[in-house]
């Protein structure tokens, strides 16, 4: 898949580096081909009328630990339920690559955001492994990663995180759940972005490697949750306009070229391929899970206090 979820490069995780970087450029592309044409239509049509590339979309299903499955549109790593992408006005560009997303969270609702983690047994649809609960590493990722974007001076959001073993969930209550999503590959996962309420993305969802590896890099876990966390508040990725991290990392071949133009947050750099780039900044497209340290940089700070400034 070329596009579908955070990309990551790691020398230590053998076979997932392979997984990665099998893919010749032909190999992309029939991949690309087919997803085009895998879309289902009302999707490709909604597609077609916000003038965005099919190739960057993919219909998957976001998954909860009572066996509700969700069917989400995603580009790149960010997913929108399929109902709500469907109502997107067509003269609205929200899903234009963006440093921030459209929406913020309503903290004046939402004084803590809670995030539910599913820690519990793998729940099947017949013989088909649906979400699993994460590992205890990948608990403690959630704990690192709540950890950075609350410790922000100057914030007024506030990440709460909740660990439970329950498969069913308060609908008024939960805010953005965490879980295994069985079905992906590779070392990553997507979220979802805060709607037109005010509402916090509703979930994160990674792959059964990033759980299962966690213990073997404790900072790519961190940096993965802290990334997804990042989107469910209202944050797009750093590169958004050239994907140039992933091109640096060798895990695509040349920098891609994005020109809507951008809602770029106050207080961070711009995105100049070639100019300014920001090698650790916790929101580019792609890492490097033997080298990333899991933190913030000084940008990704500044940026969370643009959104939500607490002072
Ligand atoms: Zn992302």
């Amino acid at each position: 898949m070329k596009l579908n979820y955070l990309k990551v490069s790691a020398l230590v995780l053998t076979t997932l580096m392979v997984l990665a970087t099998s893919c010749s450029k032909d190999d992309v592309d029939n991949e690309a081909a087919q997803e085009v044409s895998s879309l289902p239509r009302d999707v490709l049509n909604k597609v077609r009328e916000l003038d965005l590339n099919p190739e960057a979309f993919e219909v998957k299903h976001a998954v909860y630990p009572d066996g509700t499955k969700i069917p989400v549109v995603l580009t790149d790593d960010i997913a929108m339920e399929k109902s709500r992408f469907l109502k997107i006005p067509s003269d609205n560009n929200g899903l234009a690559k963006q440093y921030q997303t459209e929406f913020l969270i309503d903290t004046d609702v939402h004084e803590e955001v809670n995030i539910i983690v599913y820690t519990g047994p793998t729940i099947f649809d017949g013989d088909t492994p649906i979400v699993t609960g994460l590992s205890e590493a990948a608990q403690q990722g959630v704990r690192d990663a709540v950890e950075n974007w609350n410790s922000v001076w100057g914030s007024r959001l506030v990440l709460r995180a909740e660990f439970t073993t329950a498969t069913t969930f308060d609908p008024d209550f939960f805010e953005t759940f965490i879980v295994v999503n069985s079905s992906l590959e590779g070392f990553g996962g997507f979220a979802d972005f805060p709607d037109e309420n005010g509402n916090p993305g509703n979930f994160v969802q990674i792959s059964p490697n990033s759980s299962t590896f966690a213990d073997r890099v404790p900072d790519a876990i961190e940096h993965l949750i802290t990334h997804e966390l990042g989107h469910a508040i209202g944050f797009r990725h750093t590169d958004w306009n050239s994907r140039q991290s992933c091109v640096d990392l060798g895990l695509e071949p040349e920098p891609s070229v994005e020109e809507n133009p951008p809602a770029r947050i106050f207080g961070t750099l711009p995105s100049i391929p070639g100019i300014i780039e920001q090698e650790d900044s916790i929101m580019n497209a792609c890492f490097n899970a033997d080298t990333t340290t899991g933190e913030l940089n000084f940008f990704d700070e500044n940026g969370l206090r643009s959104l939500y400034r607490g002072f």
